[in-house]
């Protein structure tokens, strides 16, 4: 049993708590649980949850029927997010972000860790892996650098604005390492190691904690346990493979643990591929299973020259594999409902740091503006974006963020732009042209999975009113269709329509909206996937004040969370004048440069009967050498085509350039 104390309870209120369980039979100990004191109460007592719970400077009280209690999912409902690194270089892990790990099995020496660091980065890792200490099978085996390779380590990652994880394997070097590393990795032969998981546990630093080669789900679970009750807060799980009969893997990368240990503890779930096969061909399919069946991240071992490894190189991608792998991931991302953290292009972060302290943002804000209620799709892509603790505004209506943005009384904003199966969100579309100072700066894509949603007492028979905003409508046609008795009510958001219900409490009302809107506002989802097609995005477009207004290809600010790779698409609006061959002239400019174009589509001019406006994507040109003083978020062909552009249309907008997953 887990009770969780008050925010600055007194000596006095807690010493009454701990007489109270002692008096019951217990056993009471003061632990830590995420950010919160506990007293875990162990021993064959018997308590009243109710009373206690009363107690003053008891928040709430969850009885565990686990014997992992600080670890399972009824001690802390929500995810845990870890965060590992020093301020300025943190990674975190946990939520809906995907984080991938890489580097070698073991650092060799000073120039291949640095080499090595350097290529995973630029393909989008987050945290440098590496092994100073090598638990090997052969005594005679090649067994790590150990302290030098650590520093060798440190000082990649230093150099790359990564955290590093590295193997500890035993408490006393845990205690030298302790300043080196930002996290301790616990090996699969050491998981039941409980001196040394005490020993870590007490130092307070993050752990990846390893699962045994024939450790069952709960053995690990107790593993962590023993780090939790030890000190440490932020333990990250990694299945790595367990032993079983087969033999044509290096061991078998048990799938299946994943959404169970989620279901049973709410610690971090991440994966290694690497060591699960042992076959480098095997280790992306591998990988990307664990993505889709949940994973909140992975560490796979890569080598500039696999075939000249000292450990496990059998195993390890080489930089082309893992650069595809990490394209491959984010992908798949949007699919279940996650977001690839990467980490910026080190080529480009002087120049973004540059644009964004010159920014023209009239406010001190740092919030991110989003329309809607809490639960909103737009919250979800704004979290996705920046992060679960991103402080955001909540504005009334898509205008509103633009007036944010623009007022300074926001940094940035996030907007719908466009649905899968519903089309352009064209009332956004015609916001950009009403506000000339505000651009496009980053753009990604959310899968919506619509439910339905009604108070807790409501039964689907009885539903007769439907709310939504019409978007949520048209997506779910075909279920709609299926009652065609329900009327239904448009709303500004489909957020704003759950928080309908629940100020009503209206049973005979429903919703169209998230699963999150549904916990926001304490409702039921009474059908879930009602969506007519699953392959349901939308892309989501990150909005801020333009740079120095110099131009239509000013640079926006970026926000430091959207990183500063460079632009790889852009958005331009034009009008052409009513001639043959003018269209297919400003065509011809972009197909001439390489420049792919991935949307067209034609709107009418408000005020102008049969005349259009085209509204065009374009996908840049892949990265050539950025020319000396040129400004690097634009690629020369493209500033040349969008020059040419302005001689050949009526009307011509460039609504923003921004980097956008594939
Ligand atoms: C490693 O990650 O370098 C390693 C040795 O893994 P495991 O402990 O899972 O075998
Ligand atoms: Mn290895």
């Amino acid at each position: 049993m887990i009770v969780v104390l008050s925010k600055g309870i007194s000596t006095h209120d807690k010493d009454m708590i701990r007489i109270y369980l002692k008096d019951r039979g217990f056993s009471a100990r003061d632990q830590i649980l995420g950010d919160d004191a506990v007293i875990g109460a162990s021993g064959k007592g018997v308590a009243d949850i109710r009373e206690l719970g009363l107690l003053p400077g008891v928040e709430r009280v969850a009885a565990t029927s686990r014997p992992y209690e600080l670890a399972s999912r009824e001690s802390r409902v929500e995810d845990t997010i870890v965060t590992v690194g020093t301020p300025g270089q943190q990674v975190k892990i946990g939520g809906s972000r995907i984080t991938v790990i890489a580097g070698p099995c073991a650092v060799e020496s000073k120039n291949q860790i640095a080499e090595t660091a350097a290529l995973v980065r630029e393909s989008g890792a987050v945290m440098l892996r590496g092994g100073a200490y090598k638990p090997r099978t052969s005594p005679y085996a090649f067994q790590g650098l150990g302290m030098e390779g650590l520093e060798y380590m440190k000082a990649a990652g230093e150099a790359n604005g990564m955290p590093i994880v590295t193997e500890v394997v035993s408490p006393e070097l845990a205690v030298q390492m302790k300043d080196l590393t930002d996290m301790f990795q616990i090996g699969a032969r050491n998981m039941q190691n409980f001196e040394l998981l005490k020993k870590v546990g007490s130092l307070g630093k993050p752990v990846l904690l390893k699962r045994g080669p024939s450790a069952t789900i709960e053995e690990w679970l107790m593993a962590a346990e023993y780090l939790l009750a030890s000190g440490t807060k932020d333990v990250v799980l990694c299945e790595r493979g367990i032993r079983t009969f087969e033999t044509y893997t290096r061991n078998t990368l048990d799938i299946s643990a994943i959404p169970v240990v989620k279901a049973l503890s709410h610690l971090p779930v991440i994966v290694d591929p690497s060591h699960a096969v042992g076959i480098r061909a095997k280790v992306a399919p591998a990988a990307l299973a664990a993505i889709a069946a949940g994973a909140n991240g992975l560490t796979v071992e890569v080598h500039p020259r696999p075939d000249e490894a000292l450990s496990d190189g059998p195993q390890s991608l080489y930089p082309e594999q893992f650069e595809r792998l990490m394209r491959d991931i984010e992908a798949l991302a949007p699919v279940v409902g996650k977001e690839l953290l990467r980490t910026p292009r080190p080529h480009l972060s002087v120049e973004s740091a540059a644009v964004i302290s010159t920014g023209h943002s009239t406010g001190q804000s740092d919030k991110i503006a989003f329309s809607g209620e809490s639960g909103a799709y737009a919250e979800q892509a704004l979290m996705r974006a920046f992060g679960e603790e991103a402080p955001r505004l909540s504005v009334p209506s898509f205008t509103a963020v633009f007036n944010a943005v623009l007022d300074g009384s926001a940094a940035a904003g996030v907007i719908p732009v466009e649905n899968s199966l519903a089309g352009s969100i064209h009332e956004n579309y015609d916001l950009f042209l009403r506000y000339p100072d505000i651009a496009m700066v980053g753009e990604l894509k959310l899968r919506i999975v619509h439910c339905l949603i009604a108070d807790e007492r409501a039964n689907i028979d009885n539903i007769s009113i439907v709310r939504s905003h019409p978007q949520g409508f048209a997506q779910c046609q075909e279920f709609l269709d299926k009652h065609p008795g329900w009327q239904l009510e448009p709303y500004n958001n489909t957020a704003a329509a759950v928080a309908s219900i629940a100020r009503e409490g209206a049973v005979k009302v429903a919703a169209i909206a998230s699963e999150a809107a549904a916990q926001a506002f304490g409702l039921k989802v009474l059908r879930a996937g009602i969506e007519t097609n699953p392959l349901n995005y939308t892309r989501f477009v990150i909005i801020s004040r333009r740079g120095d207004g110099k131009g239509e290809l000013t640079a926006a600010p970026v926000p430091p969370s959207l990183g500063s790779e460079k632009p790889n698409k852009a958005s331009l609006v034009f009008s052409v004048n009513d001639e043959p061959g003018s269209l297919f002239a400003c065509l011809k400019i972009l197909s001439e440069r390489g420049i792919n174009l991935s949307k067209l589509e034609s709107r009418p001019i408000h005020g102008q009967p049969w005349r259009y406006l085209f509204y065009v994507d374009v996908h840049l040109p892949a990265e050539g050498p950025i020319p000396q003083n040129a400004n690097p978020r634009f690629d020369v062909s493209f500033e040349g085509a969008i020059e040419e552009l302005k001689t050949k249309t009526e009307d011509f907008y460039f609504l923003g350039n921004y980097r956008a997953a594939v």
